[in-house]
């Protein structure tokens, strides 16, 4: 193996496609000021190294044969150096994964906050009125609310309907020919006279709340006029039942939702266009906690 080879070969063993191509340069210049056979091996050496770095240039004969020499130990220390920074490249791989593992753990269980609590034995109070709709695939598709994460509010954007005649519609929707069906429901709504029905259990899923209808409550609210304030009787329903449910599911008050939270909709529209009637809704919730009855 000549020199220009044995250093090629040395260096390509660094494995670094960068230097590798480095060399490749160095090699052409090298070759193109490549001695004559017979000709003082530590000149090329000289050559090379000068060539092998900017700072090497310019420097005498001797001078440069020390730099050779002084850039031995350095090189096997670099060499060691790559050694180690592979084990923190293997570190870091490592510390990623365990990373990415803990967050999805810390997500799940964030996600599993809600209800743990057996939503089939909760029993309705008896000012809550149960006119469940018939079982449908636009309505009522009977499918088991495993868990709750949220409760969510809605109004019903249909200005002085009565809690009637949207239970009425939900149940409707099941003599829906399939051209064309709507889905829609929600576990409870909320009257203009205060009035309170729900129209599915809360073991079931409604369709409301679209991607998260699997895992949380509807209540839906009727109201007076298209500004969609609520009237006095319909609010004061409404944070009673609130309450009721984050008690009995054991859902947080922070947990409690609006329709505009999931999907960015003008529902329920007082509430979106209000931030503060928001705010203080979530207070009157939190006061009435533990003396809905
Ligand atoms: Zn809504």
């Amino acid at each position: 193996m000549s020199n220009i080879g044995q250093i090629y070969y040395t260096m390509g063993e660094e494995g670094r496609g960068r230097q590798r191509r480095k060399t490749r340069e160095n090699i052409e210049v090298i070759s193109s000021v490549a001695p004559r056979a017979g000709a003082n091996p530590d000149r090329r050496i000289s050559r090379i190294q000068m060539q092998r770095g900017s700072s090497g240039r310019g420097r005498s004969k001797n001078a440069a044969m020390q730099s050779i020499v002084a850039a031995m130990p350095e090189k096997s220390s670099r060499k060691r150096g790559m050694g180690s920074s592979r084990w923190l490249l293997w570190l870091l791989v490592l510390t990623v994964v365990f990373a990415a593992g803990v967050g999805t753990g810390w997500y799940i269980w964030g996600r599993n906050t809600g209800s743990t609590i057996s939503l089939a034995s909760i029993q309705a109070p008896e000012w809550v009125d149960q006119k469940l709709i018939r079982k449908n695939i636009y309505s009522r598709p009977a499918v088991s609310l495993r868990q709750v994460n949220d409760i969510v509010v809605h109004y019903v954007a249909n200005p002085e309907s009565t809690a009637e005649d949207n239970r009425n519609y939900f149940d409707r929707l099941a003599d829906q020919s399939e051209d064309g069906a709507i889905s829609a429901s929600a576990h409870f709504v909320i009257g203009l006279e205060g009035e309170i029905i729900q129209c599915i259990p809360i073991n079931e899923i409604a369709y409301a709340s679209n991607n998260r209808n699997g895992d949380s409550i509807a209540i839906e609210c009727c109201h007076p006029d298209e500004t969609g304030e609520f009237t006095q009787a319909t609010y004061a329903s409404l944070v009673k039942l609130t309450a009721w449910l984050c008690d009995e599911t054991g859902i947080s008050r922070k947990r409690v939702i609006r329709h505009y939270d999931i999907t960015g909709k003008d529902c329920p529209r007082y509430f979106v266009g209000s931030e503060e009637a928001w705010k203080q809704f979530k207070k009157d919730v939190q006061a009435y906690q533990g003396d809905w009855e």
